[in-house]
């Protein structure tokens, strides 16, 4: 008997495959970096055929470092990056196009008009999502009226749309199944979440033809069976999960109430609202946490586009460090009192404020500064965008008595003690770098009977580091207020 699970990450900024056994331990895992290209401003692309050959050779080399062949995998579950958007040719399986990625804002001009039509009360009503760039809708309109013939093609039901967990389905069945999930789905703006169903208004109000769309199906179900020819053996794909929902799961959230929050290429604070809808009243996003025998878990979401990716672009832009860990012990040489303060609209600003047009800005330089203070800059950047998210969660009734954390960043501790500090919320370190992983993976060893109900993800959580607030409340609350300014100062230049 099978007796492994193989749980794919796809990443924004890598592809990862780990293996886990019946007691869902971590026992390999292969990684490939992946490249994102700029080529206008605003404007963000990946290599669809190099996202998925990232995902093959991952696969192949996690099982390989195992010790194991695909005869030994029961399962694979998949969590990705969210709203990325594809469309592909069914015949050929072809791209017509790269995928546009969620961090691309190249239809903040139409999320404008939205706005100015008033739709975004009905918008967020229907999907629990906000009139911006961020989400698939506006980039999916936008392919179809941008790549030649695309839109003939998909009227004539030629073409398939999907976000990465459909991509890869479809690449993994060998174009046998065009299948999403709810959570993938709720991402999208075209997905009703209070229905459980693509939305024939909002389909209109886009222009998207109905053909192009993928089937929803529960979070933990028979998505298909691997092409024998991929892994060497037929394997079926048992749960898909966008990556936040997963780290959600992963995190053991599973009572109302319960949160984390992941620091990879963006942060994403999510909160566990039970069966039921919470609608922010403080421009926070009410989306699916997942769907299973068709009961619908609900969650509360925080969005920041930029936290690990500030780093990196310290990293390969102004060449202060090699390798992101750098940050920590520049970080150190400096403290959350000095002047400079980043505010990383890189890509425009997402929740509380969703200002998709405004950029960056460093305030506070003297002669002084150099790599340590834009180091602790960065860093601190993340936590003040935390603590806003957490502000705009108590605003909306929902308080956190600590926050479990997991992704990339949370290897630095200079930051994970700066965001106990400044958010004065206790921080968890998960056990596992892994949480997004292992909730896909969770999902799949339920599908399989390895577990009975999602209560016994509880007892395989362990947090491994904590820290608690070491600053007085009053000086957190006084720098904060001094980041909420210099933001809101930044948005209404309007530079
Ligand atoms: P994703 O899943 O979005 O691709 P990951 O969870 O793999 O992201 O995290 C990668 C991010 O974490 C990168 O943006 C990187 O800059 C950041 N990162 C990794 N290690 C550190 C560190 N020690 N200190 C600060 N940032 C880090």
């Amino acid at each position: 008997m099978s007796k492994y699970l193989l749980a794919i990450d796809q990443g924004t900024t890598s592809s990862r495959a780990i293996i886990f056994n019946q007691a869902l331990q971590h026992i390999a895992c292969a990684q490939q970096e992946l490249t994102l290209s700029y080529p206008k401003p605003g404007w963000v692309e990946q290599n669809p055929e190099l996202l998925w050959h990232s995902v093959q050779h991952c696969m192949l080399t996690a099982i390989q470092q195992a010790g194991l062949s695909a005869n030994d995998i029961a399962g694979i579950g998949i969590s990705n990056q969210r709203e990325t958007t594809l469309i592909w040719h069914k015949g050929s399986g072809k791209t017509l196009y790269p995928a546009i990625v969620w961090q691309d804002r190249r239809t903040s001009a139409q999320c404008q008009l939205l706005k100015n039509a008033g739709l975004e009360p009905m918008l967020q009503q229907k999907t629990g999502l906000l009139a911006d760039p961020y989400f698939s809708a506006t980039k999916l309109a936008w392919l179809l009226d941008n790549v030649p013939h695309a839109r003939e093609q998909a009227q004539r039901g030629e073409l398939c749309f999907g976000t990465v967990d459909c991509y890869l389905l479809w690449c993994l069945t060998g174009g046998k199944v065009h299948a999403t999930d709810a959570s993938n789905a709720s991402r999208t703006m075209l997905f009703n979440i209070h229905q459980q169903c693509w939305d024939d208004e909002l389909l209109q109000l886009f222009n998207i033809p109905a053909p192009l769309l993928p089937q929803v199906r529960d979070n933990a179900s028979h998505f298909g069976q691997t092409q024998s020819e991929i892994l060497g053996n037929t394997i079926p794909v048992l749960s898909m999960i966008g990556d936040q929902q997963s780290a959600l799961l992963g995190q053991a959230c599973i009572e109302k109430g319960m949160g984390k929050s992941t620091y990879g290429t963006g942060c994403f604070v999510v909160v566990n609202t039970g069966t039921q809808v919470l609608n922010s009243q403080h421009k926070l996003l009410s989306t699916v946490g997942w769907r299973l025998a068709g009961k619908t878990t609900y969650a509360l979401e925080g969005s920041i586009f930029m936290a690990g990716a500030t780093v990196q672009w310290l990293r390969d832009k102004l060449g202060i460090i090699q390798h992101a860990r750098d940050t920590e012990a520049l970080a150190r040489q400096s403290n959350y009192h000095q002047s400079e303060l980043l505010i990383p609209a890189f890509t425009g600003l997402g929740a509380p404020y969703w200002q998709p047009g405004v950029q960056a800005a460093l305030f506070g330089m003297t002669r002084n500064t150099g790599p340590a203070q834009l180091a602790a800059a960065a860093l601190c950047s993340v936590a003040y965008q935390s603590r806003d998210l957490l502000c705009a969660m108590q605003q909306d009734g929902i308080s956190i008595d600590s926050l479990r954390v997991d992704g990339g960043m949370t290897a630095n501790y200079w930051f994970l003690q700066a965001l106990a500090d400044l958010s004065q919320t206790p921080v968890i370190r998960c056990h596992t770098s892994d949480a997004t992983a292992f909730g896909a993976a969770f999902l799949a060893a339920l599908q399989l009977g390895w577990f009975n109900q999602m209560a016994d993800i509880t007892a395989l959580w362990q947090s491994d580091a904590q820290f608690s607030p070491g600053l007085a409340a009053n000086t957190a609350l006084a720098l904060h207020q001094r980041w909420q300014r210099a933001t809101t100062a930044l948005i209404a230049l309007n530079l």
